[in-house]
């Protein structure tokens, strides 16, 4: 089979590999189309996760089984499934504490594109299918679905780990896919005020339909100082960090009202060390809580957040800047996506209806 992989550090292209092997509980999936995500970018050209030879890219799909384990129970081949970019081990220890997304180790359910070859490919291997994949509902478009492998829930779980409650001032940092997506979550976790960080026209337009009510640019000064004016000194109750870099921890404290959360979902690709500030950190004593975490992926987070869509609480298709048809088109796509022109949200390829 045909997959495009990342060949070395900086390097990418098609390879032919033999299909994968389908275990008594995984299944063996087709792509029916496949999204770029900003991770893949971080992974090929920034070697953020270390080299990695001919390991086949992606993690955003939504997909056709075509053969199952004997132990499967509720998929066959042929029905359509959306993919969770996290495919934990639902039986590791780490799954029972809570912590699904490192089964097997720290990101360990990360496994496509990571630890095993990604969905860039004619078949992709999923493990436990049971636990992993969900039915596509039949209103939500192969294209749309790919935005639930990973934009959603990891948009989200920035909403999530930042405890976003009724009422809350919330300043989502970066408005990139992942950023609008927790300007939506916290928006239906009732924030009465999402403050913005980005300047790209469609991204601002996009997170004002998601429910931003304020906009600052991190290229006109510093990010405390413009939300420190905005709220009358006082600051923001939660912060989502989902763009920049270890620096954006040093504002993202200096935003937060003492007893603040910052829930972070950005993937630090570069740098050594993240610097909190010791004063705005209440020298110590000002019960400012900084949660970093991978999306949770799983079947029922799946499910769950495919009926938000389905049901039409949630819009993802406007995520959805570019739509490429066909395999010859997945480079372009990867490349567009490392070069980010200003029109860009999100890249997806259709492979087939
Ligand atoms: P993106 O690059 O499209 O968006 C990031 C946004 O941050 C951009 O709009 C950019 O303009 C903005 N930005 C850059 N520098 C900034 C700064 N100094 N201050 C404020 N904003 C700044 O990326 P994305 O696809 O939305 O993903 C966001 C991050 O989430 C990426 O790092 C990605 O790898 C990561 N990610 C994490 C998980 C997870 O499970 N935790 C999953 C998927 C993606
Ligand atoms: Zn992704």
């Amino acid at each position: 089979m045909k997959g495009y992989a990342m060949l070395k550090i900086g390097e990418s292209g098609w390879i032919e590999k033999e299909r994968p092997q389908c275990g008594p509980m995984d299944a063996i999936c087709k792509p029916l189309a496949i999204a770029i995500c900003t991770s893949d970018v971080h992974t090929l050209w920034e070697g953020a996760i270390g080299e990695r030879h001919n390991m086949i890219l992606g993690h955003e799909c939504c997909a056709q089984v075509v053969e199952v384990g004997s132990m499967v129970k509720d998929f066959k081949p042929g029905d359509r499934v959306l993919v969770p970019a996290i495919t934990p081990d639902w039986n590791s220890l780490e799954a029972q504490a809570g912590y699904s997304m490192h089964s097997g180790g720290m990101l360990a359910g990360w496994k496509f594109s990571n630890f095993k070859d990604g969905v860039f490919s004619e078949f992709f291997h999923v493990n436990d299918a049971d636990g992993n994949l969900a039915l596509l509902p039949s209103n939500i478009s192969p294209v749309d679905a790919c935005m639930l492998s990973d934009m959603v829930p990891t948009g989200f779980h920035g909403v999530e780990l930042a405890d976003v409650q009724f009422g809350d001032t919330v300043l989502v940092i970066g408005i990139g896919p992942v950023g609008l997506m927790s300007v939506a979550g916290a928006n239906m976790r009732g924030a009465s005020r999402i403050i913005a960080v980005g300047t790209r026209p469609n991204c601002v337009e996009a997170a004002r339909g998601y429910g931003a009510s304020d906009f600052i640019s991190y290229k006109d000064g510093t990010i405390e100082d413009q939300v420190l004016a905005l709220t009358d000194g006082k600051g923001v109750d939660k912060v989502v960090v989902a763009g920049g870099g270890c620096e954006t921890f040093e504002s993202a404290v200096k935003c937060l009202k003492p007893g603040g959360k910052i829930g972070n979902v950005n993937y630090l690709g570069s740098g050594t060390y993240v610097n909190i500030p010791r004063v705005e950190w209440g020298v110590g004593m000002g019960h400012k809580q900084i949660n970093g975490g991978l999306m949770p992926g799983g079947r029922l987070r799946m499910e769950k957040l495919g009926s938000l869509v389905s049901a039409g609480k949630l819009d993802v298709h406007p995520l959805v800047s570019h739509v490429f048809e066909g395999w010859d088109h997945v480079e372009e796509a990867l490349f567009l996506m490392r070069d980010k022109p200003k029109d860009l949200i999100k890249p997806v390829v259709k492979i087939e209806d």
